[in-house]
């Protein structure tokens, strides 16, 4: 394969496609099928990203069909749907921050799996949908036994990748000091004090 043939395939307008699902098969199976990969694939995926939402946060990464760590103008990593909603810090699971509804009757689960059996046991498990409070987009769904955590889907180290694979280091990135962790529980934490606040504000 010529060197010409290659950027053809790979090209941005090829990717945008791609993103946008219109590319057809053929080509998508010759994109996959690259014995070397563009090298600046991931830069130009993140233009065409950056070109399609109506903010102006820099993408650092998608993380779901309308979802994006940004570097927010608070020079923040925060988790953003495209619509511009702002979830927090991309170390707090988002679904925290995100409105819930949750199926637990066979009658539930039956207006979204009209075949019985294939539905959950309702008495082991339950489905959590998870929506956007700007958009009312929904962003997740999740089916697992009663009262199990959120489920934390992505937590990416995201100055590893830019600087180890990239080659270009993230500013203001994790440190020895302070390194990459799950850091939802500070978050569930100022709930859990706000209502002992409340508590004691009723004594
Ligand atoms: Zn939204």
């Amino acid at each position: 394969m010529t060197e010409k043939t290659l950027s053809n395939i790979s090209s941005e307008e090829n990717l945008r496609l791609l993103v946008e699902g219109k590319l057809p098969y053929e080509e998508v199976k010759k994109l996959i099928r690259m014995d070397v990969k563009d090298e600046d694939r991931f830069w130009k995926y993140l233009r065409i990203l950056q070109a399609r939402v109506p903010w102006g946060d820099k993408i650092l990464l998608r993380i779901g069909d309308h979802l994006y760590i940004v570097l927010n103008a608070g020079n923040q990593r925060v988790v953003k749907c495209d619509c511009g909603h702002e979830f927090g810090d991309y170390r707090q699971n988002w679904k925290l921050n995100a409105l819930l509804h949750v199926r637990k009757t066979p009658e539930e689960f039956l207006e979204i799996r009209p075949i019985g059996f294939a539905s959950p046991d309702h008495e082991m498990a339950e489905v959590r949908e998870f929506y956007c409070p700007g958009c009312v987009t929904q962003l997740a769904v999740e089916v697992v036994p009663h009262g199990y955590p959120f489920l934390f889907e992505m937590l990416p180290d995201l100055d590893t990748f830019y600087r180890d694979i990239l080659g270009q280091p993230l500013p203001g990135g994790s440190t020895d000091k302070e390194p990459l962790a799950d850091k939802s529980a500070e978050l569930t934490s100022t709930w859990a004090a706000g209502q002992q606040d409340r508590q004691g504000g009723e004594q």
